[in-house]
């Protein structure tokens, strides 16, 4: 039996693949996505969306992947449950693993996202989205005037404690051993500390996250052996990124964090195969740029596609 080649396979079904759908499949390129989890992507579980364009009030995030899930499958975009585990080139085609089964590609879409890593202590996943944030770009706004806990030393909690200055009141850093930002970022800090906006407390770890009628209230540390309680509002852990890439390690190029390199028009270092979103190197880890990136590697893929027509 031969294997039909799909003009477009998407790996992953956020809202950056399914951006993508909707100008693939809109211009009768035929599409697939495989998603081995939630249709929606992390847009699906997050509670509000306050920063996404057109929408004045806020949306849901699981209404927002909802009506773009519902938008693609109305031009004729293809949903599938299933987990991507290889790519391999093969010249005028791609073969891609799902469950184990091959499915041949003219292109790829790598849509896969990162996942934030957690301090896994108790509370972390209770409160989640009620008081335990991994993003500051997105829900930083909903604590202005109250007291935060940042947990992490790296460049990514350093800049983050820096920008959530905006809104809280004061931030408690909750480091476990030193900090590890770059100098820059730590002269920056310095000046934060200086003001009395953040404190800075080294060899603590970070070991319940406790809450009061369901809403967080106070986080419990170890400071080098001694226990201690800070009260605060809210807790962001920036504590490193997870990106989905584990199935292209050492077929695609990555970058140091394991984010897909790509060039300006979103194509890997794989011809044919292309990376929108939170799993693209340089992403800005929010739903407006990873569906705007969607469209834009959408538009290159059909590019892509009359070459190869163009080539026969
Ligand atoms: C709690 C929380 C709150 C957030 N709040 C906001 C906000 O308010 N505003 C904002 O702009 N952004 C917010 N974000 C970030 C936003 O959700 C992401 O930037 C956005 O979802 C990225 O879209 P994406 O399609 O690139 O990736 P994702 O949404 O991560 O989707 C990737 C999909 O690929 C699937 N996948 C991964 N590997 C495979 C594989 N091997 N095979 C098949 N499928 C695979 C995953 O299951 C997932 O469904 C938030 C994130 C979180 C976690």
């Amino acid at each position: 039996m031969t294997v039909k080649i799909r003009d477009v396979v998407m790996v992953g079904a956020g809202p950056s693949a399914l951006a993508a759908a909707v100008y693939t499949t809109r211009e009768d390129i035929d599409t697939v996505l495989y998603e081995k989890g939630v249709v929606g992507g992390m847009a699906a579980i997050t509670d509000k969306v306050d920063n996404y364009p057109g929408f004045a009030e806020g949306i849901e995030g699981l209404k927002l992947a909802e009506e773009l899930q519902k938008q693609a499958e109305r031009f004729g975009a293809e949903i599938e449950f299933g987990d991507v585990t290889e790519l391999r080139d093969e010249g005028d085609h791609k073969v891609l693993v799902v469950d184990g089964e091959e499915v041949k590609a003219r292109t790829v879409l790598i849509a896969t996202g990162s996942d934030y890593n957690k301090i896994n202590v108790p509370g972390e996943a209770e409160y989640y989205g009620r008081g335990v944030h991994y993003c500051a770009t997105c829900d930083g706004a909903f604590y202005r005037d109250k007291k935060l806990a940042v947990v992490g030393g790296g460049n990514s909690a350093v800049q983050e404690a820096i920008f959530l200055t905006r809104f809280a009141s004061h931030i408690d850093l909750l480091v476990r051993s030193e900090i590890k930002a770059s100098e820059v970022l730590q002269h920056e800090l310095k000046e934060f500390v200086h003001e009395g906006k953040i404190t800075i407390h080294k060899g603590t770890t970070t070991e319940e996250i406790l809450a009061t009628d369901g809403k967080v209230s106070s986080v419990k540390v170890n400071q080098n052996g001694t226990e201690k309680e800070f009260k605060v509002d809210g807790v962001f852990v920036f504590v490193g990124l997870k990106p989905n890439t584990q199935f292209v390690e050492g077929t695609l190029d990555l970058d140091t964090s394991g984010l897909i390199k790509t060039d300006a028009m979103l194509e890997t270092s794989m011809p044919g195969v292309f990376a929108s979103g939170d799993v693209r190197s340089g992403a800005t880890m929010q739903i407006a740029s990873a569906v705007g990136e969607g469209a834009s590697a959408a538009l290159a893929i059909r590019e892509y596609l009359n070459e190869l027509k163009r080539k026969k």
